[in-house]
This record gives C-alpha cells, structure tokens and sequence, in this order.
C-alpha cells in the first residue's frame, strides 16, 4: 500500500537493479531500503523455492508452476523469463503501471534481458542500476556458499558472462565490494535521479 505523503509532483521512477546472480543485489536492496523513505520494493513473482530466511513478498511473490503460467495467459507480466534452471520470474504490470501513473518511485530486481523489455516498454521513466561483483572469483565463492548442489551453481556461473556484456547498457555501475559503501553509493543515486527534474 502507497503512502499519500509519498506521491510525487511528476511520474513515478521505476529503478531497476541488475547484476550476475550472488551479487548481492538483494541483500544490498534490503539495506538501501532502509534509508531511504518514500521508494517501494516491488517484489516480482517466481516458481522457485524459498531459501532459507525467505517469505511470501520478501523478496519474490512465491507462486506454483500453474499459477504461473495462469497469470502469463492473462497478461500480468510487463516481461517473464525462464533463468538458471526452469523457474519462471516475472514482473507484475498493472503494479509497475499504476506506481508510474501514480508518482511513486518503486524498485525492484531483474535479470539483464528483463530490464531491456522493461526499458523498452517504458523507456522515459526508468533508472537502470547495474550492481557489479568485486571479481569472478568472489562471485563464485558466494555462489558456494549458498548453495550446495553443483549443478544450480555451474549454471548460475554460466549466466555471469551473459549479464557482464550488458553493463554498458545501464545508466549507473556500482561495485558490490563492501556492502555499506555500495549501499551509500545507492542511495545517492536514487536520491539524485529522484530529486533532478529531467533525468530522462
Ligand atoms: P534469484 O533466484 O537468485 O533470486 O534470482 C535469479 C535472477 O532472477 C536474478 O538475476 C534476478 O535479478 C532475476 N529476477 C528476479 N526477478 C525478476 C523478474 O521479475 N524478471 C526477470 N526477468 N528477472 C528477475
């Protein structure tokens, strides 16, 4: 639910997070939410299972195979994909639509490929962060040590290349080498486009 108080004078800014899998990005999230009022988390919707110390909304919309795809057939995704394994993410459109139509600035996380169909389909209100790893080694390392079953991994390390071409296609880089810093950095940022009265 928005908050009156929270409504801008403009459109609302749809920020975007990308970034290779293990990253962090929702860690990173979850701290540069907490400074900062006024910008919503948009949880998007997937079929994978929840990890240890994840709930409904925090960070995905848990949902089976079937309701899934139901809610593909009724056109709720402004773009889904199919990643790593065969869990569907998805974002949910008539959200991101009425927070942009509404002035609320929202957040949320996509994969590079995602972000590219959201930019296309709202191009004037979107902010695209991309949230970089200190290195390869320190990704697969974080990537060990979430998971245990080696397939999961390797085809997340597969992706990284992917998503590393995109970079340039973003309108900020940040490097996720210490977390507090990163999550300044983030702050700013937002703070910057949210305040600037042509940032697109
Ligand atoms: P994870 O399973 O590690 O939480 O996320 C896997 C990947 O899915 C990440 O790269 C994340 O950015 C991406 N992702 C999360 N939500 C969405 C979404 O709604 N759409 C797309 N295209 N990717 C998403």
């Amino acid at each position: 639910p928005f908050r009156p108080e929270d409504q801008q004078d403009r459109p609302g800014y749809f920020f975007i997070l990308s970034g290779p899998s293990g990253v962090g990005k929702n860690t990173l999230l979850g701290i540069v939410l907490q400074g900062l009022s006024g910008v919503y988390y948009m949880p998007s919707a997937t079929t994978r299972p929840m990890r240890p110390g994840e709930s409904q909304l925090n960070p995905y919309v848990f949902v089976s195979k079937d309701e899934f795809e139901e809610m593909i057939e009724r056109g709720q995704f402004l773009e889904w994909k199919k990643i790593h394994t065969n869990d569907y993410y998805g974002t949910h459109l008539p959200s991101i639509r009425y927070a942009i139509e509404n002035g609320y600035d929202i957040i949320t996380d996509m994969d590079v490929l995602g972000c590219a169909d959201a930019v296309a389909a709202f191009p004037e209100h979107i902010c695209t962060i991309f949230i970089m790893p200190p290195s390869l080694d320190e990704l697969s390392n974080r990537l060990y040590s979430r998971d245990a079953d080696q397939r999961n991994i390797q085809k997340r390390l597969e992706r990284v290349e992917l998503e590393m071409k995109y970079q340039d296609k973003y309108d900020f880089v940040v490097v996720n080498d210490n977390l507090d810093e990163s999550a300044q950095q983030l702050r700013e940022i937002i703070q910057e486009v949210r305040t600037s009265k042509n940032f697109k």
